[in-house]
């Protein structure tokens, strides 16, 4: 055999895997399905550690599962839409579609040269045609189905991206994607009904037994449901009524003033004939100026106006003074909450501030609130109603339902479910996105572009300029076309899709890459999908897998899917540190993964990844820890150069009773490996754990190594066992020995190796206990065991307790295999 070089090795390898198309799947509906898969990259250009993270962690479970005999399917594509190929035209001339797509050539083949096992006939891009064409179609199924519309509504807006977000795009009042603060805007969008999926959405958490409680909090979190009463105040002095909703009904009594948000339908109305007209616009627009995040957070100042109007409570008939304030945003419940000082600490914060009237109630009941004596709102959920009419010495309980009942009873509320999730805004003012396939017809108006006439293209005569408002619609040729009703001259929709409705569906398009009549043909979906295994990153707890939920949901709801959930199992990796911190350009600590690949080669790079943390823990970079795992390789390279011969005249059957103890010995290592790296892939992604076991039976192969007399059948098995065990995680070395010592097809196609339940027991051997020198008695003990092991098996002696009961144990003196000594007084 010759030096172990990796680097000539996986060349090899990969060439030859791709020119025999060895990762091509194809349906099987004979055989069991395993559906692998790693959230598609944006194709920013290069792959990081992150990446190389997360793409071995699914490769080792497509190629084990297929040596475990399952049907795999494990494809890879690209998330192809979005701002930086956009940026990339302003800055540097160069088309999008230029540049995303040598983008993606350079990752494909840094992702060939992982090693990775994708079936690339599957790989899809978000920015061809062909892909989007589906988009657009799936765009128009929700409209006919009326979940997606278009409103005018306050919605967030970057001024650095120079596009609307979606809430869950708004990360602390920040853009997600460039960190800039989000303000709001008063604009004509698209949006998807998501808030129609709610329920649904939240109840089917419990479904997904495979998911990390904490992405299943958060988006309990995100959809944030709250059962409450809405009802109506009546304002004379403008004949209208204002909804508030409250999940706190038992405290209407204490409501001493109406805190309505900036945008308010009432605000000009109110203002109309108001001498302080001019001071409350200006308060609104500087409170729509501020972040999502200045207005709400807890620590930030709470401000208002005093509108000069008044309320009714229609509880009691009291006046409540109407405020504008900064903290009530528009989209939560009715955009007007109830102020209750004397049980919610900001509306205590804010009354004290503006010297408003505070009521008290709410009495605990181990001591009595005195207004005057307290510094802060009663804020425990315990205790019982004061100064509240009827339901004056009711406990909370009591107190809400009565209540409620009353609100309905006289007609002027109503229990309801709130929740705080929105519905989708996914219109974007750029160009890099699928074009929404509408057109608007002065006579017609909103027309959906003919099924037949999509995909709408994008056109490529665009000028891509700094602070330039969506390209789409200077573009003359795109913006003008025909009503597809009456055939006059009409215009097109003019923004793009959101770039996550591209990846709420890619995984679909896997099953059936090429449909060109439909998104994916029914059989191959309900075949291959859902899901599996995916694995990503927790950043997208809420934004895609919300999504994704959102969509698979629709799909059943239409007939095309025949599940209701798209990710079995879902494995969110930990990121790739260095030095303690992210890796990260502007930090300085990046490695590359072609830097590792070049001096190690890629199956060092993807067993240290997988070996230096659990998989969902953050790792630390370590060049000790690489060096590390490419000695591990070349060790395996050695002790199986030094047993060529036996490896290759070895016999797969042989009797195994003729094995010395050395030898069984270490056929007990290799079974009770087999059995752990088994359990630790299969049940627990325990990859850090399963390569250490198998660290540990090649050193007890080592123990053999000057061995002559070796039993050459056993070389065979335990070689034969390292190889495939490892096959998963260093893929190209263990090909090499594969094709040089065993010879026949790939070890990737081989069976999983099997453990010998019988093997994996401990040799045993009979020991003598003695007392102060006298033998007690004689028990058997497995070989090797520590001493401590020796000290506790001699304790639980029935004979030993007697004979030491109520003596001191000075001592005990263990010869290992052979006697325990227990000295006593
Ligand atoms: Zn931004
Ligand atoms: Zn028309």
């Amino acid at each position: 055999m010759e030096k172990y070089s990796p680097q000539s090795i996986e060349k090899k390898w990969q060439s030859k895997w791709l020119a025999e198309n060895v990762y091509k799947t194809e349906m099987d509906p004979e055989k069991p399905k395993y559906y692998s898969l790693e959230m598609f990259p944006y194709p920013s250009g290069n792959l990081h550690m992150g990446h190389v993270r997360n793409y071995s962690i699914g490769d080792v479970l497509a190629r084990y599962k297929t040596m475990e005999g399952f049907n795999v399917i494990h494809p890879m594509g690209f998330d192809a839409f979005g701002m930086p190929a956009e940026n990339a035209a302003i800055k540097h001339g160069v088309k999008p579609s230029d540049w995303t797509y040598s983008n993606m050539d350079n990752m494909k083949r840094q992702q060939r040269e992982m090693g990775l096992s994708y079936d690339w006939d599957r790989a899809v891009a978000t920015c061809s045609p062909d892909y989007y064409r589906w988009t657009q179609w799936l765009f128009q199924l929700f409209y006919k189905r009326g979940l997606a519309y278009k409103k005018k509504a306050y919605v967030n807006w970057c001024e650095t991206c120079g596009t609307v977000l979606a809430n869950e795009q708004v990360i602390e009042g920040k853009c997600w994607r460039c960190d800039s603060d989000v303000v709001k805007k008063d604009l004509s969008q698209w949006f998807l009904k998501i808030t129609d999926y709610a329920d649904v959405l939240l109840k089917d958490l419990d479904l997904l037994k495979g998911w990390p409680e904490r992405v299943k909090i958060m988006q309990e979190n995100w959809i944030g449901r709250s059962e409450g009463l809405e009802f109506s105040l009546d304002v004379p002095e403008l004949g209208e009524k204002i909804a508030a909703y409250t999940t706190r009904p038992d405290t209407v009594y204490g409501i001493t003033f109406l805190a309505l948000a900036a945008e308010h339908p009432l605000i000009e109305r109110i203002c109309q004939n108001n001498p302080k007209a001019e001071e409350i616009r200006a308060f609104c627009k500087k409170a729509q100026n501020q972040s999502e995040m200045e207005r709400t957070s807890s620590e930030s100042e709470k401000e208002g106006i005093f509108t000069g109007l008044y309320a009714i409570n229609p509880f009691n008939g009291n006046k409540v003074e109407i405020w504008v304030t900064n903290y009530v945003l528009a989209e939560y419940g009715t955009g007007a909450v109830i102020g209750v000082p004397s049980e919610d600490q900001r509306d205590w914060m804010f009354a004290t501030k503006y010297n408003l009237n505070i009521i008290i109630t709410l009495q605990p009941k181990d001591r009595e609130l005195k207004l005057e004596e307290m510094t802060e709102a009663y804020v425990d959920k315990a205790g019982v109603l004061v100064n509240s009419a009827e339901f004056s010495g009711m406990d909370i309980k009591a107190a809400m339902k009565g209540i409620m009942d009353k609100a309905e009873a006289e007609g002027f509320g109503k229990r309801r479910v709130n929740y705080r999730l929105r519905d989708w805004l996914i219109s974007r003012q750029r160009y890099w996105g699928a074009p929404i396939p509408v057109i608007y017809c002065p006579d017609c108006g909103e027309q959906l572009v003919p099924e037949d006439q999509l995909p709408v293209m994008l056109p490529e005569d665009v000028k891509f300029e700094q602070g330039a408002v969506s390209p789409l619609a200077q573009s003359e040729s795109f913006v003008n076309c025909t009503c597809p009703k009456c055939g006059k001259p009409a215009r097109r929709e003019t923004d793009t899709m959101d770039t996550f409705i591209c990846s709420s569906w890619y995984y679909l398009r896997y099953t059936d890459p090429h449909n060109d009549k439909l998104p994916f043909d029914k059989d191959k979906v309900n075949y291959w999908a859902p899901v599996d295994q995916y694995i990503g990153g927790i950043e997208h707890a809420i934004l895609h897998l919300l999504y994704s939920r959102f969509f698979t949901k629709v799909l059943r709801d239409a007939g095309m899917v025949d599940f209701s959930e798209p990710f079995t199992n879902l494995l969110t990796q930990g990121m790739v540190l260095k030095d303690g911190s992210k890796m990260s350009k502007s930090k300085g600590n990046v490695v590359s993964p072609e830097e590792i690949i070049a001096q190690y080669g890629a199956d060092t790079a993807r067993l240290f990844i997988l070996f230096a943390a659990p998989v969902d823990r953050d790792l630390d970079w370590s060049d000790e820890g690489v060096a590390g795992a490419s000695r591990f390789l070349k060790r395996v390279w050695r002790i199986m150069e030094t047993f060529e011969a036996q490896i290759k005249a070895g016999q797969d059957e042989y009797d195994v009773s003729s094995l010395t103890e050395e030898e069984k010995e270490l056929r007990r290592v290799l079974h009770t490996t087999i059995k752990k790296v088994t359990e630790d892939i299969r049940d627990r992604f325990m990859f850090n754990t399963a390569i250490s076991s198998i660290m540990e039976l090649v050193n007890a192969f080592y123990a053999f190594q000057n061995s002559e007399t070796i039993n050459g059948n056993l070389v065979r098995e335990v070689s034969v066992a390292i190889i495939k065990l490892l096959a998963p995680f260093a893929p190209h070395i263990t090909e090499e020995l594969w094709s040089i010592l065993i010879g026949e097809g790939s070890v990737h196609q081989q069976k999983w190796p099997e453990c010998d339940e019988a093997a994996t027991v401990k040799a045993e051997v009979q020991i003598v206990l003695q007392i102060n020198g006298k033998v007690r008695d004689r028990i058997m003990i497995a070989t090797g065991i520590s001493r401590e092991e020796m000290e506790v098996a001699a304790k639980a002696n029935a004979c030993v307790q007697e004979l030491t009961a109520g003596k001191t144990i000075v001592k005990m003196i263990c010869v290992p295999d052979k006697l325990v000594n227990i000295v006593v007084k």
